[in-house]
């Protein structure tokens, strides 16, 4: 599952449902309620809303039952029935027979729960409800110092006003996780210390990121000096659904380095839905841009080249460069990506396939990159888990965990 993972197309949760009878006019500008807030589990085969029955007919389709692969795959060889039983708890579609169902304890102790989450959260999101928790605030006051130790800091001292449910902080944590996630990395308060899994050689690149930022502070009231500012280049690289987000969202990052220029470069085969596109940009502000390249970042790169440890960073969210159909892919990119001698944070969604991906790495280029962060938990991880279409035992959490790199002999030389 190291590829299209992604169910929901992330877009669609921001763009407002047409609608159904436009000849209604001024009255369809009350959107209608499909699912009650207290009413929101519903089985997806009885859902008032119709993706989730489609959905649920996906899964139907293309799914597995649990205790089939069980059962023969001790025998050595895989099949499954279509699983067409609905869970009663979670409402998904998760075995073949009420039988199978009920020999699977697996799926009541370990699964149900955060299955009967996510259809509840998934109903909420359709329900047709104002959804006031993604009303994010704008530009911070320069005296209120952000914390970045967790969500929860973060919300409070950004005054999120509006997320005060665990359900709420999931869709949030959800969207957000990209651009907070580099933003925390960048920070001069990120949780990434020295006595938090940060490198000696970790905290030299960070260092020069952050002389970068703090001249970029220096220089706000200066017009000229604002002129002259090389801005921060934020590469993310594989990226496909952090590139599909609203740009508007990526102005978080930017409030949390207020006097920074950004630049984000959206850098990969699927960063840009249209097949005719292959570039955009979109100015978002006066100092943050969006930019598109749909191509491979060692085949593209010099469209931007040369590379400077000093405004240059970047990310690759959940890259499974351990997976074997895409180690072979990553590796001209990895190669690249070291000889830049820039900073460079990858993420996983979930313990096993970030340890796939640092085993790969070190494997392949072990003696030539230092460790700049070691992998650890990401205290700005999603925090909805999503599942597999075709098998329910496959959940992804968005930006799991997080590792950095660069290439090795690596000086950092006064500006
Ligand atoms: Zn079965
Ligand atoms: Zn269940």
């Amino acid at each position: 599952m190291a590829r299209g993972r992604r169910l929901i197309s992330l877009k669609s949760l921001f763009t407002p449902a047409p609608p159904e009878d436009a000849a209604h006019g001024a009255a369809d500008k009350k959107q209608r309620v499909l699912v009650r807030p207290d009413d929101l589990f519903h089985p997806l085969s009885k859902s008032p809303i119709r993706e989730m029955r489609e959905k649920g007919l996906l899964i139907r389709g293309n799914g597995s039952c649990a205790t089939c692969v069980d059962e023969t795959s001790a025998k050595g060889r895989v099949a499954t029935r279509e699983p067409e039983f609905e869970c009663p708890d979670c409402g998904y579609p998760t075995h073949c027979s009420e039988g199978h169902w009920a020999q699977d304890t697996g799926h009541r102790e370990e699964l149900c729960g955060f299955l009967r989450e996510a259809n509840e959260d998934e109903h909420d999101l359709r329900s047709g409800r104002t959804l006031r928790e993604f009303e994010f605030p704008s530009a911070q006051l320069a005296e209120v110092v952000v914390n970045l130790s967790n969500w929860d800091s973060y919300l409070y001292t950004r005054s999120f006003m509006n997320v005060t449910s665990s359900r709420a902080m999931r869709h949030v944590s959800k969207v957000l996780t990209y651009p907070v996630t580099i933003g925390a990395t960048l920070h001069q308060y990120s949780p990434f210390t020295l006595k938090a899994g940060l490198t000696p050689e970790g905290l030299k690149s960070m260092t020069a990121l952050r002389t970068t930022i703090k001249e970029h502070d220096m220089a706000r009231s200066e017009k000229e000096l604002v002129m002259q500012q090389m801005p921060l280049r934020v590469f993310v690289l594989g990226a496909r659904a952090e590139a599909m987000l609203p740009p508007h969202l990526y102005l978080q990052l930017a409030y949390l380095l207020p006097n920074s220029p950004i630049h984000i470069y959206f850098v990969g085969p699927e960063c840009i839905p249209t097949a005719e596109a292959t570039r955009s940009t979109i100015v978002v502000s006066s100092r943050l841009a969006l930019k598109y390249h749909k191509s491979y970042f060692h085949d593209a790169i010099w469209n931007f080249a040369p590379f400077d440890p000093f405004t240059d960073v970047f990310f690759l969210f959940s890259p499974g460069i351990g997976h074997p159909e895409a180690r072979a892919g990553w590796q001209p990119t990895v190669e690249k990506l070291l000889e830049t001698k820039c900073a460079v944070f990858a993420t996983g969604f979930h313990e096993r396939d970030m340890c796939s991906d640092v085993a790969a790495l070190t494997e392949d280029f072990g003696d030539k990159m230092d460790w700049l962060l070691q992998p650890r938990e990401n205290p700005f991880a999603s925090k909805k888990r999503d599942f597999g279409i075709r098998n329910l035992r496959e959940w992804a959490i968005s930006n799991w965990g997080i590792y950095g790199i660069r290439g090795k002999r690596y000086e950092v030389q006064s500006k």
